[in-house]
């Protein structure tokens, strides 16, 4: 039958970004990510992506291509449009990498919406054909950060997210040189856990005192520190967003029963698409916000966080620009790109990407 797995491929996809990219909590120059391909018995092929974090995922390149190796048994010989079952069953026997696990999970939704025929946007609901991006800033001088940001206003983008860690005195510099050179944008800061729950509200009271008007503020504390979490929601008058915090459904929950966040960030790599699709019923049960992130991930693994977005079409707020740091190469389909707008029309089954490795 045309719909049986006959392939499970995963191999190292290097790809150099502009520029060293630098957060609170490490820099990078080149992603080391993982290409991973599923191919049906008529040769239609699933692409998916993982794009290793050590110290947010705890994957390696290494750690990916051994679950691979582990996994395959269980998925070639399959059928795809079984990809519930399939991908249940993995997810029982690789509890802890997930970052691998979600490439396996958007290479398996690609190759089923190909086989089928229909575009992955239209699966989870097909409510927009495009969303709009933010742009992010990341950790350097007030100078830097200035200058980034009359840089990105110009090329059309609305939405800057400022990447926050340094120290709070730099950091509302840096927050003030965006404000001066982007007038009318909406932004947002990510500590990526770096401040402690007083210096959090400190960066958030001086900053606003001078005009910031920040629109929401992401993983101010450490990813446990529940408590410091609350503190900053309390004394902070905008809402506060948990990325490193929630991993599982299981985490989303207790962010919500505890009441320490107004926003969850879904990141495919953090939860797979399964996850991702519980957590946004939690969040809306529970009247949480959600938002979209991904990691350096290029148009490959990005696509199927572009089509769950516009699929749903509820996430408040998009960040989706991995692609940008990434110097571009020859792939098509996933999504076309204008600016900070990124539109799934035309795509016709799965996420549309088709890409030859060399
Ligand atoms: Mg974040």
């Amino acid at each position: 039958m045309s719909t049986i797995i006959r392939k499970l491929l995963a191999e190292p996809l290097d790809l150099p970004l502009w520029e060293p990219f630098k957060i609170a909590t490490g820099i990078k120059d080149t992603a080391r990510n993982v290409l991973i391909r599923i191919v049906l018995e008529d040769g239609t092929t699933g692409f998916g992506e993982v794009s290793p974090s050590p110290y947010t995922t705890g994957d390696t390149r290494e750690t990916v291509i051994a679950v691979m190796d582990q996994l395959r048994p269980a998925v070639v010989g399959k059928d795809i449009r079984s990809w519930r079952g399939i991908l249940t069953s993995t997810r029982n026997t690789i509890r802890n990498q997930i970052a691998a696990h979600s490439g396996l999970e958007i290479a398996v939704l690609d190759a089923f919406g190909k086989s089928q025929g229909v575009s992955l946007t239209d699966m989870f609901g097909g409510v927009k054909k495009s969303v709009e991006t933010d742009m992010t800033l990341s950790l350097g001088t007030p100078e830097k950060a200035g200058k980034d940001a009359a840089k990105f206003i110009k090329q059309g983008f609305n939405k800057l997210k400022i990447k926050v860690g340094i120290d709070v005195p730099t950091d509302v510099d840096r927050i003030i040189a965006v404000r001066d050179n982007a007038h009318s944008a909406e932004i947002s800061l990510d500590a990526n856990q770096a401040f402690s729950p007083k210096d959090a509200v400190e960066l958030v009271r001086r900053a606003n005192a001078r005009g910031a008007d920040i629109g929401m503020f992401e993983q101010p504390v450490r990813k446990d520190d529940f408590e410091g979490m609350r503190f900053v929601r309390e004394h902070c008058p905008l809402p506060i967003a948990a990325d490193e915090t929630v991993f599982t459904p299981e985490d989303a929950l207790r962010v919500v029963r505890e009441g320490v966040a107004d926003m969850i960030n879904i990141k495919v790599a953090k939860c797979g698409i399964l996850g991702a699709l519980e957590i946004i019923s939690i969040c809306r049960a529970a009247n949480l916000g959600i938002m979209i992130g991904a990691m350096m991930e290029s148009k490959i693994g990005l696509a199927a966080s572009v089509h769950l977005s516009c699929g749903f079409g509820n996430f408040v707020h998009n960040d989706l620009d991995s692609v940008y740091l990434l110097k571009p190469f020859e792939c098509e389909g996933g999504f076309n790109l204008d600016g900070p707008i990124f539109s799934v029309e035309g795509i016709t089954g799965g996420t549309g990407i088709v890409y030859e490795p060399k």
